[in-house]
């Protein structure tokens, strides 16, 4: 049994004022539910919302981490940083971590790496570009990107972790990819990760809301969601942690 996860990619948005609001309006969630939230707030909100949470049952998680676990390397934050905070997931491979800052599959399986090393859950993205889903290559680019993370972390750290399957053309369009589309990839990739895979979480995401996340969650192999913009509205997004307990 999988418990199902939804976690909110806030991105870089918002300000102190309304992270603390949105953080509030979370901390309901109820405990005795199905499903977890979680939330991956800017990294400098990272303590306040910390704070917010406390004693509630919705985790923290950072949208990024160094590769590197500590030194010269201006700008970065390190896992043993992020767990320091109360973090408990960190985003790795963002899409738009690949596509705006160059983050390549190695240094992305290093980033797993070092988020495991600090007592992290990595949240390993994975996802085709439209061109190569046209292409016919969907299942060719994820096998790849997971691959790579793969052989250079091992099969039970990644299975250890939790993948999510974002198609980029997917991520802030409105587009969704539909259910069935979505559900083949999710099961290329837990047949990729063997056995071990069978308690792994994947999640979907890519313009995840509350009208069209039942029909994404009743697929097996979808155990929950990445959630961007729908994430910044409390109600919205509880509604999608709702959806996913039942
Ligand atoms: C994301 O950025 O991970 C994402 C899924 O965004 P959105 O839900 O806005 O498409």
């Amino acid at each position: 049994m999988r418990l199902p996860l939804i976690a909110g990619n806030w991105k870089m948005h918002g300000s102190l004022q309304s992270v603390v609001e949105l953080s509030k309006a979370l901390v309901g969630w109820n405990p005795e539910s199905k499903a977890e939230m979680a939330v991956c707030p800017p990294s400098v909100f990272l303590s306040v919302v910390a704070k917010e949470l406390q004693g509630s049952s919705v985790a923290l998680g950072a949208q990024n981490v160094s590769e590197h676990q500590q030194g010269a390397y201006t700008g970065e934050v390190s896992g043993d940083m992020l767990a320091e905070l109360g973090c408990r997931y960190a985003i790795v491979g963002h899409s738009e971590r690949r596509a705006l800052f160059a983050e390549t599959d190695r240094q992305i399986a290093e980033k797993f790496i070092a988020a495991q090393r600090a007592g992290l859950t990595p949240i390993l993205c994975v996802g085709e570009t439209l061109e190569q889903r046209e292409a016919d290559a969907t299942l060719d680019v994820i096998a790849e990107q997971l691959g790579v993370v793969i052989d250079v972390a091992g099969l039970e750290a990644v299975a250890k972790g939790v993948v999510a399957y974002e198609p980029v053309w997917a991520i802030g369009t409105g587009k969704t990819a539909t259910p069935e589309q979505a559900q083949q990839v999710h099961a290329a990739i837990r047949l990729q990760l063997g056995e071990a895979g069978a308690k792994t979480r994947v999640l979907y995401g890519g313009s995840v809301k509350a009208a069209n996340a039942a029909e994404i969650f009743a697929q097996p192999d979808i155990d929950g969601a990445l959630v961007g913009g729908a994430s910044l509205v409390a109600e919205e997004f509880l509604e999608v942690g709702r959806l996913a307990a039942q």
